[in-house]
């Protein structure tokens, strides 16, 4: 079956999301754009995955853990997961890798942990957007070995992305997918998404995967088939 998707929206929990992109918020306006499926990938962490998943849940919207993790060159990595648990323990690995460094709310934002009610449980202290201390020639089998899928993020932007900064794509990296809203020319399956950081630029229904049933298990199966074929 045909679902729309957008696998890279940001949250509150990412100093630069806007504050309106709780849970419920983001869960809701990927409805009004008629998505069937989307992934909530903020900086370095997952924990407003449980509260975004729970709202997709009983709203019938497909949530997928995920993040966006920054390697130790800057690089944009986004790492979709079928089970929070998994994505938990990816998070737990690179916390201790990850440079430490106090957010500073006033300059970057709040990094607010939110219920499946919007009500914030808590706030992140340590600025998420830092470099972790995993190497991008590490990353694939590091975020598989997890259980998950690494794609690099916005391989078309300059900023933050792999081709960006490494001056081209090496296919040994390991990487089945990637993640661009041009054609990259990389003999890779592409997903498109909007990393949006404000609710109006979550995607429209544009970009779709053809998946066996419209559930996190389904969505995941058909991604990690995507990737699969990418590494052949
Ligand atoms: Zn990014
Ligand atoms: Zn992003």
């Amino acid at each position: 079956m045909k679902l729309y998707y957008d696998f890279h929206i940001h949250s509150c929990l990412s100093p630069c999301g806007s504050e309106d992109n709780t849970p419920n918020n983001i869960v809701n306006m990927a409805l009004i754009k008629g998505l069937q499926a989307i992934a909530l990938s903020d900086h370095n962490s997952g924990k407003n995955c449980p509260a975004t998943m729970e709202a997709g849940r009983k709203n019938g919207l497909v949530v997928l853990p995920a993040m966006e993790l920054t390697t130790s060159e800057d690089i944009h990595i986004l790492c979709l997961f079928e089970r929070y648990e998994d994505l938990e323990k990816l998070e737990t690995y690179i916390q201790k890798t990850r440079l430490r460094v106090k957010n500073r709310p006033e300059i970057f934002g709040h990094q607010y942990i939110m219920n499946e009610r919007d009500e914030v449980i808590g706030e992140e202290e340590d600025l998420l957007i830092v470099s972790s201390g995993v190497s991008v020639e590490e990353a694939a089998a590091l975020v598989k070995g997890f259980g998950g899928i690494a794609v690099p993020a916005h391989i078309d932007k300059q900023s933050n992305g792999l081709v960006g900064i490494l001056g081209a794509f090496d296919p040994s990296l390991g990487f089945g997918l990637i993640e661009s809203t041009l054609d990259s020319g990389i003999p890779l399956p592409q997903i498109t998404n909007s990393d949006a950081h404000y609710l109006w630029d979550i995607s429209e229904a544009e970009h779709f995967l053809d998946a066996e049933t419209c559930s996190v298990r389904g969505v995941f199966a058909a991604l990690k088939k995507m990737c699969e074929e990418g590494n052949r």
